[in-house]
């Protein structure tokens, strides 16, 4: 039995014939670049994730970008953030000359630790960035509360994190700023690259959308210095149609994780120290949350040589992130350590991300829960 990471093929198979016309239809009318299908989707966007406005970007990065651009940062500005989370968070506030502030995370969530957030706030720093890490939210309350104090902006970096909930607002709406990516992994995934940004403020949602295409409103009128950071028609069609299924997929990830949940809990594993992600709909501080498990991340023991020995099962498993961002080399000029962010430093050691696409069987999962149990013993 092969049990891969992640199977596209599975889900494109079950919705092609609902995929090929509407392709067909954007080839028949060649109009490539924006147009109504863009726009389409990002109402149906902004409708989703429960924000008055969405604009369709290039990528996850290039909506990171141009919120940072909305906000002004640039060359000597502060921008806080994790270092647990994938590069283009921490990569597209150093790409605007602006130093990337990171905060150490929770070690049950992996997300930011708002306990931390305050005392990495100085009067350089333009932006927060909190990631829903996994399909999880950041305890966002605990954030606002800090930042709006301190007149911070906050852009929820959502890219991995589409309909996940935080006491039922959904991410991406509940900062100044959200942004999701379109990359093919993410929950909602085109055939390439795309990315949008949500807000509630006319007045970002008005710049983001001038900056998209070159800062100019009027044709080679420029406002600003912006770049080509558009979305594809062809993408926002193919994203229009599985919008339509999100939720369903959503639902299948949440019954995958509730199942592994359970057998790794009569496995005996949990119990000898294996630790798994929290149920799909949990509670903390006597609030309810909802987890979407864009990846469904386990914190083991002998983390490498599981993942070896799964491998050589066939079992597809992969490690979000080996390395935390403050030790990365491109970040060297931060002068960051080894031990400054140890709560990362040991997440980074310790995670293992299970196959979790909804069209898993309960075969599949059985053996790769079986074949975890089979290392440790
Ligand atoms: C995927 C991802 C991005 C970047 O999105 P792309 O569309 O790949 O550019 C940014 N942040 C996080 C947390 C991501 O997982």
């Amino acid at each position: 039995m092969k049990v891969p990471l992640l199977d596209l093929k599975a889900q494109y198979q079950a919705i092609k014939d609902e995929l090929r016309p509407v392709i067909d239809a954007v080839l028949e009318s060649q109009v490539f670049i924006m147009g109504p299908k863009v726009a389409e989707l990002e109402k149906a966007v902004a409708e989703y994730s429960g924000a008055a406005f969405a604009v369709g970007v290039s990528s996850g990065t290039d909506a990171l970008l141009v919120s940072l651009m909305a906000l002004d940062v640039k060359a000597g500005d502060e921008v806080v953030t994790t270092p647990f989370t994938f590069f283009s968070t921490a990569g597209a506030i150093s790409r605007l000359g602006a130093r990337p502030v990171f905060v150490d995370i929770d070690p049950v969530t992996f997300n930011l630790d708002p306990g931390r957030l305050e005392r990495a706030l100085t009067p350089r720093t333009k932006a927060v960035i909190p990631v829903h890490l996994f399909g999880q939210c950041v305890d966002m309350d605990a954030v606002l509360e800090i930042t709006r104090r301190r007149g911070v902006p906050v852009i929820e970096d959502a890219a991995q994190s589409i309909g996940a909930e935080y006491k039922g607002r959904r991410a991406g709406s509940i900062g100044e700023l959200g942004i999701f990516s379109f990359f093919p992994s993410k929950n909602l995934g085109g055939f390439g690259d795309g990315g949008m940004v949500v807000t509630n403020d006319k007045a970002l949602f008005e710049k983001v959308k001038m900056l998209r295409v070159h800062g100019s409103a009027v044709k080679y009128h420029h406002r600003f210095v912006g770049g080509n950071f558009r979305l594809d028609a062809l993408q926002a069609a193919v994203l229009l149609v599985k919008l339509g299924h999100l939720d369903d997929w959503s639902s299948g990830r949440q019954a995958n994780a509730a199942d592994y949940g359970r057998k790794l809990a009569s496995s005996g594993l949990v119990a000898r120290g294996l630790v798994v992600p929290p149920a799909a709909v949990y509670e903390s501080g006597g609030d309810r949350h909802h987890h979407i498990y864009n990846q469904y991340t386990l914190r083991v023991k002998d983390r490498d040589k599981l993942q070896a020995f799964l491998k050589e099962r066939g079992i597809g498993t992969e490690v979000y992130y080996p390395v935390p961002l403050h030790l990365q080399e491109c970040f060297a000029e931060l002068g960051c350590r080894e031990g400054d962010f140890p709560v990362s430093e040991e997440a980074s050691r310790a995670v293992l991300s299970l196959p979790i696409y909804p069209e898993l069987t309960a075969d599949q999962k059985d053996f790769v829960v079986n074949s975890i149990a089979a290392f440790y013993k």
